[in-house]
């Protein structure tokens, strides 16, 4: 089985008939990174860099930080780091957090980070010069969690400039052009994506919140589970959406959701026109099998028909229907 997994792991990510889909690694911990290589990832898509923090329950500084993203960059060479800036609040807690009556939709992500200079700098510093530590590999990319309007990646863009250039006036080595992305996961910058595509280089669709916020469901409350659907044409609406824009700018888009995972739904996101997809390492092999199955004329074919359905559970009849044809 081992054997088979490195036959997988070294086939070429694309559909049966050749249309390249990146698939990528999401990780969370140091130990995850030489998983890159066991599953051919082709790179991080997205590193939950909250992570480190959480588990430590504390702050790491900025030489802590560094150690961390240095490795990371070294494992994933000669591809990208995709690395997500803190994306606190919400159900991730940390002591400094407030109690709020609305988590969901309250502190978090870059509204934390925009309003703590103290956590968002040293971040962007140890990245920048983790940066230099593959100069050869693709450069790694910033991702902007929870952004939910254009002036908040506005703001940020002027941050990265002031710490960009007090890294040059302190003459520490740093790598300054780094790709800027946001996560796609509130309903309002799926809407505006074609004015979010003209500012940003990429975007990675987060299915999680999409979701949650699309459907007004609470993600982790067990008494709305069942209204929980990733596959509710709603939810396919906002995607292609964001596909349309990002294609009409010319900027990739990966989705790294929970749904980036289930290879039942790869044939739809790469219908959807998605450009490449991140789960846990472990997933990708299963998720490559799948999409070398299928030829992306099929997939497109099947998302227009998803589009078209009334509600998730239809949806998921297509999709169990068009993998057992593909099997
Ligand atoms: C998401 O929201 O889909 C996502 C990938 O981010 P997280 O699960 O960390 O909120
Ligand atoms: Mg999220």
């Amino acid at each position: 089985l081992s054997e088979d997994r490195a036959e997988v792991a070294a086939a070429p990510s694309e559909t049966r008939d050749g249309h390249a889909v990146a698939l990528q690694a999401n990780v969370e911990f140091r130990e995850e990174f030489p998983l890159l290589h066991e599953y051919g990832a082709e790179g991080i898509g997205l590193f939950r860099t909250e992570m480190l923090f959480l588990t430590q329950g504390r702050a790491l500084d900025e030489a802590q930080q560094h150690r961390v993203y240095r490795d990371a960059v070294v494992a994933a060479a000669p591809h990208a780091v995709t690395f997500r800036l803190l994306d606190l609040g919400g159900d991730k807690v940390l002591p400094m957090s407030r109690r709020e009556a609305n988590p969901a939709l309250g502190w978090r992500g870059l509204r934390i980070l925009l309003d703590k200079p103290d956590l968002l700098r040293p971040q962007l510093r140890a990245l920048l010069r983790a940066a230099v530590e593959a100069p050869d590999a693709a450069p790694p990319r910033v991702l902007l969690p929870m952004v939910s309007g254009l002036e908040e990646v506005r703001q940020f863009r002027r941050v990265y400039q002031e710490t960009c250039d007090a890294l040059a006036a302190e003459g520490v080595a740093h790598r300054p052009d780094l790709p800027l992305g946001i996560m796609v996961e509130v309903p309002s910058v799926a809407l505006l994506a074609a004015t979010f595509a003209r500012h940003v280089d990429f975007f990675s669709v987060g299915t999680n919140d999409l979701t949650q916020f699309a459907l007004a469901v609470d993600r982790g409350n067990d008494l709305v589970a069942g209204l929980y659907h990733e596959l509710h044409p709603a939810v396919l609406g906002l995607v292609r959406q964001t596909v349309e824009a990002a294609g009409g700018a010319g900027i990739p888009v990966s989705v790294c959701g929970e749904v980036a995972a289930d290879p039942r739904v790869t044939p739809l996101l790469v219908g959807l026109g998605v450009t490449s997809l991140s789960a846990s390492p472990a997933y990708l092999s299963l998720v490559k099998r799948v999409l070398r199955a299928f030829t992306l004329d099929e997939a497109q074919d099947l998302a227009r028909r998803a589009l078209r359905q009334p509600d998730a559970a239809s949806v998921g009849r297509l999709l169990d229907y068009f993998l057992a044809c593909h099997n």
